[in-house]
């Protein structure tokens, strides 16, 4: 067994759509699990939806004619006649939406977001289990909600590693007796309820750690739009080079301090069970990609994450007490109940600074619930650079002509939070 796993610019298009056919035609010469994630960009305008649904704007209804005329049009350029049953599927699809809009709206925003949010994986799965049909390439559609199950915590559902084996055991494995290619969804799970859940965003990938998990695959296989895992992001650096191969380790490390190519829950299921991970280009699917596993020719390449619309903030006891350890628990329960991830921490006697995403729907409800008991300072629009395998000249170099608010280092990372000089 193993699984690939397709993001959304590897189906952004009708020509990504078929360039994928022609990937799996190639590659998947033995049991795949094939998991996919919203074509291009929907799933941010199904967010753009959810949001316009639950505060009541009319731009909801240009929205959802955008999502729909996307996936038409690109169904359109794929199946000549329109007699394929999948243009119903899909027009299904819609008015599953359209359902979810008509519901009252209760205070639970996270559960309306992901009722409707999954259905960007549901279209693109559909698309292109009917396209590769179509091409010949016989494959099997499965429902991810039949056997991903998580607990109830939506937009971050935490998966049920037990149930969740059982279901892949009874409901995914049997299917490989009559097919070789099950194509199904990332990013989403079901509830014992038979409601929606999603794994957090770019979730997909931690999707294909847990089937191949789940199944024992020998490999997972992530195809990027990126020949494979670079030591930067070419979008801010020159001179990018990619990591032929990385140890589970490194992985984790990287994609925790933010490394966008993988998602940092996918690492660990796989390397309980030592599983490889190939990060290979769609593009230039027969060039080597990276591959991440148990031990590697070590060459300690400088890495360098870079994190734009940060926010530090810095919160301090308001009866000028000190940063104690009762008063942190009460802060990190806030940074838990309200699911913000502290990309960085720092405490001196009167204060704890985190730098955090700037994500206005977590920290407004964060800073409020904080400014109970504490005073909150924050510095918008701040940059965090973390270097692993660093020097001092690196270090220099890349905060010239900024000013550092914050600095920390361990023997192989070392991370700043950056302001512009200009910015106030
Ligand atoms: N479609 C989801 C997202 O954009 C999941 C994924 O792409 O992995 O976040
Ligand atoms: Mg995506």
């Amino acid at each position: 067994m193993q699984v690939f796993k397709f993001g959304g610019a590897s189906v952004k298009d009708a020509t990504a759509i078929k360039n994928v056919v022609k990937i799996l035609q190639t590659f998947a010469t033995e049991k795949t699990i094939v998991v996919i994630s919203a074509m291009g960009k929907t799933t941010n305008k199904l967010e753009l939806l959810a949001q316009a649904y639950f505060k009541g704007t009319d731009d909801l209804h240009l929205i959802l004619d955008d999502l729909k005329s996307f996936h038409f049009n690109i169904l359109e350029e794929l199946f000549p006649d329109r007699s394929d049953k999948v243009f119903d599927e899909i027009e299904n699809l819609f008015t599953e939406i359209t359902w979810c809009l008509e519901e009252p709206i209760s205070e639970n925003y996270n559960y309306h977001y992901d009722q409707m949010v999954c259905m960007g994986e549901l279209l693109s799965t559909k698309i292109v289990s009917a396209y590769l049909n179509y091409s010949g390439v016989e494959n099997r559609w499965e429902d991810a909600r039949n056997f991903v199950q998580t607990d109830n915590n939506y937009r971050e559902g935490k998966v049920d590693y037990d149930l969740s084996q059982q279901l892949v055991n009874s409901q995914l494995i049997p299917l490989f007796s009559s097919v070789s290619l099950v194509v199904t969804q990332g990013f989403i799970g079901g509830t014992s309820e038979n409601y929606t859940t999603t794994l957090g965003r770019e979730g997909s990938d931690y999707t294909a750690a847990l089937l191949a998990y789940f199944t024992n695959a020998k490999q997972v296989t992530i195809w990027k739009d990126v020949e494979g895992v670079l030591n930067a992001d070419p979008k801010y650096f020159k001179n990018t080079s990619k990591i032929d191969e990385l140890t589970y380790h490194d992985a984790i490390e990287l994609t925790y301090f933010g490394t966008s190519v993988i998602h940092p829950k996918t690492i660990k299921p796989l390397q309980n069970k030592n599983i490889l991970l190939y990060v290979k280009s769609f593009i230039h699917p027969q060039a080597p990609g990276t591959v991440i596993k148990k031990s590697v020719n070590r060459v300690n390449v400088t890495s360098y994450i870079f994190k734009e619309n940060q926010i530090l903030i810095s919160i301090q006891p308001k009866d000028f007490s000190f940063i104690a350890e009762d008063n942190m628990g009460e802060i990190f329960n806030a940074l838990g109940k309200f699911k913000v991830h502290a990309n960085m921490i720092q405490n001196s006697a009167i204060s704890l600074s985190i730098c955090v995403d700037n994500d206005p729907f977590k920290l407004d409800p964060l800073i409020s619930s904080l400014q109970q008991s504490f005073k909150v300072l924050y510095n918008k629009n701040v940059q965090l650079m973390t270097i692993r395998n660093y020097n001092q000249e690196i270090i220099n170099s890349l905060s010239e002509g900024k000013i550092v608010l914050l600095e920390q280092r361990t023997r192989n990372t070392h991370q700043m939070v950056l302001q512009d000089e200009t910015s106030d």
